[in-house]
This record gives C-alpha cells, sequence and structure tokens, in this order.
C-alpha cells in the first residue's frame, strides 16, 4: 500500500461577499478534489491546536500526527534542518530575516526582497565581522537566512545564550526597533551590530533573530503509524523539506520548486511518483494558494487553487492508478490563509481521503451526484459521519488514511 498526502498550503479561507459569499475552493473549479470528496471519506480535522500559533511548522507536525506541544522548537532549527545547516546538540538556531528599518521602525519584513546574490553578500559581511565566536550565519533564500549559535565553540562569547528571539518581523511592521529588541544579552548584540555592518544598504539594513530553538527530536515516521516503507517529503519550503528530515523522511530535491505561483508542479509530482517506487509515504506540498492569500488577492487563490488541483492532485490520481495497485491520498490544505485578513487563522480545514481501488464503485454509482471538495461541503461530512473533527495532533488524522475499511 502506497500513501500520499498532498498539502496545498493556506487553501481554507471564508465566504468573501464579493463573491456571492462562497470560499475560494468553492469558486475554484476542481474536478479532482470534488472527484477524492465523492469517492472517499470527507471531514474536517483541527490542525492548529490550542494556544499555539497558526502556522505551516505547527500544521504541518500536527497532520503528520506528532503534537506541536511536545516537539515543536521553533522555526528556525526545522528551516536550518531544510537548509542542511548541520546542528549539533545545544546548538541554537534562528531564523534570521534581512529587514528594513526606517526612522528607528520596522518598515518591510523582507528588507525589499533582495536576489540571492545581494543576500549572500550580507550573510558574507556578517560572518566576517562577528562568526568564528561560535556565530554561525547561513544564507538562505532572499531575506530568509539563519544564524547558529554554536554551544561548542572554544572562544564561544555566545555560550549560554537562551533567547528564543523577538517576534515575528511580519507582526511587528510600524513597530519601534527600540522596543522590540532585547534589553539585554547577545541577540540585542548582534542585532545592533547589524546596523552597523550595514551600514549604507538602502533596502536591507538591519537583521531580525527570531523563532530560535534547539534541533527537536522526534521519533522517525516510518513505523510511527503502521507506514514502514520509509517515505519522502517534496516541497519548495525548507520550513516543511526540514520537518521531514526531522522524522527521518527523504527531501528529495525538485529543480524549480520555488514555493512560489510558478512552481515546477510537474517535477514535483515526477519526483513523487518516483520516490514510491522504493519508499510507501510521500507528503507533497504546494505553498501558492497561501501567498495568494497573503497578497489578499481572491483570482490569484482561486487560480493557484485549481492549478493544484489540475497539475498535482489530477497528476498524481493518474500516476498512481497506471504504477500501483493499492494506494490512499489524503489531501487538505494546512491551515486559512483568509484573503480578507492576509494572515493565517486556526480553523479546523476541510480534507479527503481516497482509497483504492474500492472507491472506484463507488465513484462510479456517485458519478451523477458530485460533491465539491470545500469547508461547507466537509462539515456536512463531519456531521453527517458522526465523526465530529478529528484532532490531527493526537493522530486522528494518521489513523483515519491508514484504516483499512472505509
Ligand atoms: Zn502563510
Amino acid at each position: 500500500m502506497k500513501y500520499v498526502i498532498l498539502i496545498g498550503d493556506g487553501m481554507a479561507d471564508y465566504p468573501i461577499p464579493e463573491r456571492g459569499g462562497k470560499t475560494a475552493l468553492q469558486i475554484a473549479a476542481t474536478p479532482n478534489l470534488d472527484f477524492v470528496a465523492t469517492a472517499g471519506v470527507c471531514g474536517l480535522v483541527k490542525t492548529i491546536p490550542e494556544g499555539l500559533a497558526a502556522g505551516s511548522d505547527i500544521a504541518t507536525l500536527s497532520i503528520l500526527g506528532y503534537d506541536p506541544a511536545k516537539y515543536y522548537t521553533g522555526r528556525g532549527p526545522l528551516e536550518a534542518l531544510g537548509m542542511r545547516v548541520p546542528l549539533e546538540e545545544g546548538d541554537l538556531a534562528f531564523r534570521c530575516n534581512l529587514v528594513t528599518v526606517r526612522e528607528g521602525k520596522f518598515a518591510d519584513y523582507s528588507g525589499g526582497h533582495p536576489t540571492n546574490e545581494e543576500a549572500r553578500g550580507l550573510i558574507a559581511a556578517l560572518n566576517e565581522e562577528l562568526g568564528g565566536s561560535g556565530c554561525e550565519f547561513y544564507p538562505g533564500v532572499s531575506y530568509r537566512n539563519i544564524l547558529v549559535l554554536k554551544s561548542e565553540s572554544k572562544n564561544n562569547i555566545f555560550a549560554g545564550a537562551k533567547e528564543i528571539g523577538g517576534a515575528p518581523p511580519h507582526d511587528i511592521i510600524g513597530a519601534r526597533v527600540e522596543e522590540e529588541l532585547p534589553r539585554e544579552g547577545v541577540l540585542r548584540e548582534i542585532v545592533l551590530a547589524s546596523r552597523e555592518i550595514f551600514g549604507k544598504a538602502e533596502k536591507a539594513n538591519l537583521v531580525w533573530l527570531w523563532s530560535g530553538g534547539r534541533k527537536p527530536e522526534m521519533p522517525a515516521f516510518s513505523g510511527r503509524y503502521g507506514v514502514s516503507g520509509g517515505g519522502s517529503v517534496i516541497s519548495g519550503v525548507d520550513l516543511i523539506k526540514g520537518i521531514g528530515r526531522c522524522v527521518g523522511l527523504e527531501a528529495v530535491e525538485v529543480p524549480g520548486a520555488t514555493g512560489y505561483f510558478d512552481t515546477n508542479y510537474e517535477g514535483k509530482v515526477e519526483n513523487a511518483l518516483r520516490s514510491l517506487k522504493e519508499r510507501d509515504f510521500v507528503l507533497l506540498h504546494v505553498e501558492a494558494p497561501d501567498e495568494a492569500g497573503h497578497l489578499g488577492e481572491i483570482d490569484l487563490k482561486v487560480k493557484a487553487i485549481e492549478d493544484f488541483d489540475a497539475l498535482v492532485v489530477g497528476k498524481m490520481l493518474q500516476g498512481l492508478e497506471q504504477e500501483f495497485a493499492d494506494f490512499k491520498v489524503l489531501v487538505l490544505p494546512d491551515h486559512y490563509t483568509p484573503v480578507s485578513l492576509r494572515t493565517h487563522t486556526r480553523e479546523p480545514v476541510p480534507f479527503a481521503i481516497f482509497s483504492s481501488p474500492q472507491a472506484h464503485a463507488q465513484a462510479h454509482a456517485q458519478a451523477h451526484a458530485q460533491n465539491h471538495f470545500d469547508e461547507i461541503f466537509a462539515r456536512q461530512c463531519s456531521l453527517a459521519a458522526g465523526r465530529g473533527v478529528l484532532d490531527a495532533r493526537a493522530g486522528d488524522l494518521m489513523r483515519q488514511l491508514l484504516k483499512e475499511e472505509r
């Protein structure tokens, strides 16, 4: 049996008054998602536990059946692992944004989206001035970089740092830097030093350190819920690759997987199908619908969902049918990213699970009563089946995926 999870990041949304009260999923033409919802099991699942921030890190851990309250140690270490930054026991890894400050206030969380080359230059300058004393900067993609405070460095002036960092920079635009800075300690020193080092830079003129933590210790995914043949993760986003690596999944590098609207959908699906010849599980993540949600662009979000449906869900189902006798496919968003709010929210999300081959007969029988995969239909299913809302972090969703009967 092959198991596939397809995540359309941030697809879930609120009813949009200007569009007749429909959600983005309801507006989008999604024949393949609809097929899964019609032929398979559908419902609602809670992916963001109480008290934790709504985001892909927390949601993806939950979906895989790892309780974030127990295993999450910060975004920094997960992204570092996704970038193959070596982390040893005791090292602290932080997200290190390049940001723009004007008149003492945060003006841009992304430092004007520097090119990778520009960012590399700035990161090299930081390493030159501050590196070698237990403080290492690693360039990532554009403004998204990593700082590691080593625990074992001989002349480590940063030993004992326990800070987890500042607020997420996208949440403090307009705030005064001085008010957001830690009062004392090494993180304050590094941020202030970056201002000196970047001196003349116009766009990215400060680093901001946040969501730091140590490498999380998580039990392997293989064997945990009965998927024994190993697995892979495919995503354009370092955070998701890092989560995969942390639980022993192989992070498959796909050329052109950008985490943006121009991502290489075809390459992702090809690699997913290829990896299933050797392993039993794959998680394929597409970032684009979330980006559209953050931009507040409803048409772009509908297009991103339609691309996900046709180029990922459709192609994946086709490929699976050709290559494998027995497979199960779970489709879902990780969280809501309503275009009206342009940020994540924590409502339970719709999911659907297709199981081969018994679903074929069902699909035939229901061909004339086509259901639509969306928030409202999923709620009806949850109620009708008496299942209620599943709790992903408790492993409910993984158990539902692995269930033998339908
Ligand atoms: Zn997002």
